[in-house]
């Protein structure tokens, strides 16, 4: 049993936080068998059990519409548990390498193993999703959990306290809700692994409370995606697949494109076919549409406000929208142009359902401006030019990019989703998240006489000329 510093018996989560920890070596010794168990108990909860109250939960804390919440929340929680299950015999297996000539008489292989007690700290925008998401990588890869949710979804919170409890044994997987201070409790803890979602000011905090264990982390992070439409693009698909991502949950999604960079030949044509899929989607009265979601607190209403009143006091246009209800935390789907370098709508990730055109006469223009940003999680590219996006690609650097289209590559689970810098540090979905919360651990055989014995001390003459001849061959 490890020792601990006597100030953690003060901890609030200490006694939890042990109690993984006596149980983690065994639960990470369970079979392929138990892990897939634990799994499809998640997964009943999920898909049967509990998802009427789930999309109840989220329409309570976000006006989230059902066919959002189904496509957005369950189906990526599923889908994530599906594709887990399908792999993971074959990420269990032992993983043989090659053993070097110097070796000789010895067989190598590496090994996934659980990291331990991992924390999981997420955000309210996805809050199931971005909980359960985690959490399918931390059982598919044996290891126990501390989940702390977002405190300003509290149905989401409270129903994912409800399942978890339901599913999970509360030495191998727990919840705990809370504000701030519960994190920062639960951040002076010696976890194996913290894996956190939110922003990337929050993700400083985390990764200096990480340091003092020296543990690792996974932060996905958000920040600006730009999207850039060239004038070969085709405009009206473009449009429609542009304000889908963009007004989806009301604008607060970590993919979502921040921001439109578009040739200044077309400004005019995009924003034409953005008003005709904005009317078609939600209709000329957005705030009667079931189809459109709401601004999750009053804190972030304001924030967006502010957004608006400084674009307008910076005499920016509003194209589209603008209209505001303080009362139902409504902000009506809103494009913005003419806005200048220093408005705020373009220095701080906007999160929420404004988004900013801005032209550019060369494509050059527009790489220099995205890279003289801070890397973003997310870049769209819509051309129908093969040169010109190659040469986005080759010339920018992002977490990820979709080429004509927008949000669609975070639901392949084949690929790896996450940041880079201040968008992140390290990946999630699939493998990629099994990865994150395992160790892998290096395992040399040795069958026979090592010819690295030869070498051995006390070191004589013959093997000074042996060392010299013979280093050339391994
Ligand atoms: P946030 O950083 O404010 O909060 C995230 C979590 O951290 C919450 O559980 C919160 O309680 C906790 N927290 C807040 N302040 C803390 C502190 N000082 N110390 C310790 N813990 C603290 O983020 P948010 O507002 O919930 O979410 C929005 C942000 O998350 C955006 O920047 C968005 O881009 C990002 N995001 C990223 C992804 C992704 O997958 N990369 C997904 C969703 C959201």
């Amino acid at each position: 049993m490890e020792e601990y510093d006597k100030t953690y018996n003060e901890n609030p989560y200490f006694e939890l936080f042990q109690r993984q920890k006596t149980k983690q070596l065994s639960i990470g010794r369970h079979s392929y068998n138990y892990r897939i168990k634990q799994l499809n108990k998640l997964k009943i909860a999920i898909g049967k059990t509990y998802r009427d109250r789930i999309l109840e939960a989220l329409r309570k804390d976000l006006g989230k519409p059902k066919v959002e919440s189904e496509l957005t929340e369950v189906y990526q929680i599923i889908g994530e548990i599906k594709h887990a299950k399908t792999h993971l015999h074959k990420w269990m297996r032992k993983h043989k390498v090659k053993t070097p000539l110097s070796m000789l008489g010895a067989t190598s292989h590496y090994i996934y193993e659980p990291k331990g007690v991992c924390l999981i700290i997420s955000p309210w925008n996805f809050p199931f999703n971005l909980t359960f998401g985690p959490l399918v990588s931390a059982i598919a890869a044996g290891n126990s959990a501390i989940i702390k949710p977002s405190e300003m979804t509290p149905s989401s919170s409270a129903l994912m306290a409800e399942i978890v409890a339901q599913v999970f044994k509360e030495d191998e997987v727990a919840l705990v809700e809370g504000e701030v201070e519960t994190s920062t409790q639960l951040l002076k803890l010696p976890f194996n692994h913290i894996f956190f979602t939110g922003s990337p000011n929050v993700g400083k905090i985390i990764m200096t409370a990480a340091a003092k264990h020296l543990t690792s982390v996974t932060l996905e992070l958000g920040g600006k995606s730009p999207t850039i439409i060239d004038e070969t693009a085709n405009i009206d698909k473009a449009a429609k697949k542009i304000i889908w991502g963009k007004f989806m949950n009301a604008g607060q999604i970590c993919v979502s494109p921040d921001y439109v960079l578009i040739n200044n030949s077309i400004k005019d044509k995009f924003v034409e076919a953005c008003k005709k899929w904005l009317g078609h989607f939600y209709s000329e009265k957005p705030e009667n549409s079931d189809s459109y979601s709401r601004i999750v607190t009053q804190k972030h209403f304001e924030r967006l406000k502010a957004h608006l009143d400084n674009a307008k006091s910076l005499n920016a246009k509003i194209e589209i929208g603008g209209q505001i209800d303080g009362e139902s935390k409504y902000i009506s789907p809103t494009i913005v142009s003419g806005l200048k370098e220093s408005a705020s709508l373009l220095e701080h990730e906007i999160f929420g359902p404004i988004l900013p055109v801005v032209t550019y006469n060369d494509l050059g223009e527009a790489i220099d401006y995205i890279n003289s940003k801070e890397r973003p999680l997310a870049l769209y590219i819509y051309s129908k030019s093969r040169t010109n996006t190659k040469r986005i690609l080759n010339h920018t650097r992002a977490g990820g990019t979709c080429i004509n289209n927008n949000v669609i590559h975070y639901s392949n689970h084949n690929l790896p989703f996450g940041g880079i810098n201040n968008s992140g540090i390290g990946k999630s979905h699939g493998f990629y998240g099994f990865k994150v919360f395992s160790n892998q651990r290096a395992v040399v055989r040795q069958h026979t006489y090592g010819i690295n014995e030869l070498l051995f001390p006390p070191y004589t003459r013959f093997k000074e000329t042996l060392a010299r001849l013979t280093i050339k061959w391994f």
